[in-house]
């Protein structure tokens, strides 16, 4: 069990981070197949070809790689690149034979490599583990008027009655699987996703903030891909809820802010509220400079309506910050409420108001607060991830009844 196909047909581990459809399934390939690399297993990532300036292969780190292959046009959006599913098995299939290729195991990210998943698992005789990341039936029932294709569901339930596990983010999800696709207990297994604890480390606030530009003495921060599923709005009516927000800069990373519709409405919803003056929103940054960001503020909000794991919130707690986020999916099981930050059952401004003003009137709070933070996120790196994700291979080796032996 030593050789892994990893399957991110649309998540490319390599791809510029925080626009409209790359975050934190990209990131997690990446970590995860660098992790499982280091702890000897062999890995390639198979995702489709979305930049053609990019080599066919790449290194990823010690005996992992990224693995391009051409199936459909370069800018294809993540709509429709269901499309392109049988260009890219015979892709891949030609890739493998080219290099005399056998693997083990195939772990699918998404339910599009999940769907090719099925079918080259299969034919290999080798178990499949799929991550599906979001649920498109979970994000139905969390915001009135999220849309996903039955396509998508359809294709969702078939994977979760076709592969041999299941790894899932959080308990929240294993249960959501369990009632929204009938998936038995037993097939999906918990495992969290974790945080690069070298890149993200607190910095001197004061620098950050000199490096960023900011003269506010107060700085609330969200960062991730801009979607209203993200809550954004909901951030920006609770900081026009603050009692001075005179002295207060809302930074919002993330995003395209020149031709995004999206920030386009938050534009507006900002000044509409009457708080246009203190928001900016940066665009995406480069991940490596993240760390600077985060370091320079007093508090990090996530209010998503629905939220798989929630990357981001981990990183912000590992620069020293504490959170405030919505109690779903992965921050309601690392931010600990009322010790590294606050959960909010609602997806409304006011209780994100009230405990932005808390942490910002009261900096010993904010101190003891972001240092419970840090601690809590240094647990989590993506070596235990990756230790998980091996466990689990190894133990699809062993059962009598995996495909690997042919049941
Ligand atoms: N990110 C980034 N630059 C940006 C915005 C986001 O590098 O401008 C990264 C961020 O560091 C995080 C990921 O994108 O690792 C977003 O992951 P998260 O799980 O928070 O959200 P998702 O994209 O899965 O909804």
């Amino acid at each position: 069990m030593n050789r892994v196909a990893m399957l991110s047909l649309h998540g490319c581990p390599v791809a510029r981070l925080g626009e409209r459809d790359t975050g934190g399934m990209n990131v997690y390939v990446l970590q995860t197949a660098r992790a499982l690399g280091e702890m000897g297993r062999r890995v390639d990532v198979y995702t489709r070809w979305h930049d053609p300036r990019d080599e066919q292969v790449m290194s990823l780190g010690e005996n992992a790689r990224v693995v391009h292959l051409k199936a459909g046009p370069y800018d294809r959006p993540k709509g429709d690149a269901h499309r392109d599913i049988p260009e890219f098995l015979d892709k891949l299939y030609a890739f493998r034979r080219s290099e005399d290729l056998a693997y083990d195991v195939v772990h699918s990210h998404y339910w599009l490599s999940g769907a090719a998943g099925l079918t080259l698992a299969d034919e290999w005789g080798v178990p499949h583990v799929a991550t599906f990341h979001t649920l498109s039936r979970k994000k139905m029932q969390s915001r009135v008027g999220e849309r996903e294709s039955e396509l998508r569901a359809c294709t969702e339930t078939a994977i979760a009655g076709g592969v041999d596990a299941i790894v899932a983010s959080t308990r929240q999800e294993r249960d959501d699987l369990a009632h929204l696709y009938g998936v038995p207990a037993g097939r999906a297994h918990v495992i969290a996703p974790g945080v690069d604890t070298k890149l993200f480390r607190r910095m001197d606030p004061q620098a950050a903030r000199a490096a960023l530009g900011i003269a506010e003495s107060k700085v609330i921060l969200s960062v991730g891909r801009i979607e209203p599923l993200k809550g954004i709005d909901i951030l920006i009516r609770a900081a026009a809820k603050l009692e001075d927000i005179s002295d207060v800069r809302l930074l919002i990373v993330g995003g395209s802010p020149s031709s995004d519709p999206e920030v386009e409405r938050l534009r507006q919803v900002a000044s509409e509220v009457g708080i246009g003056r203190a928001v900016t929103f940066t665009g995406k940054v480069d991940q490596t400079e993240l760390p600077t960001y985060y370091s320079a503020a007093d508090v990090f909000v996530l209010a998503s309506y629905y939220e798989s794991f929630g990357l981001v919130a981990l990183e912000a707690m590992a620069c020293g910050v504490p959170v405030i986020a919505s109690r779903v999916g992965g921050p309601r099981t690392f931010v600990r409420d009322s010790v590294t930050g606050y959960l909010i059952p609602w997806q409304c401004p006011e209780p994100y108001a009230q405990r932005i003003e808390m942490l910002l009137s009261n900096p010993g709070l904010q101190a003891s607060m972001g240092a419970a933070a840090e601690a809590e996120a240094s647990k989590m790196g993506w070596d235990s991830a990756a230790r998980g994700a091996s466990e689990l291979y190894d133990s699809l080796a062993a059962a009598p009844w995996s495909y690997a032996a042919g049941a």
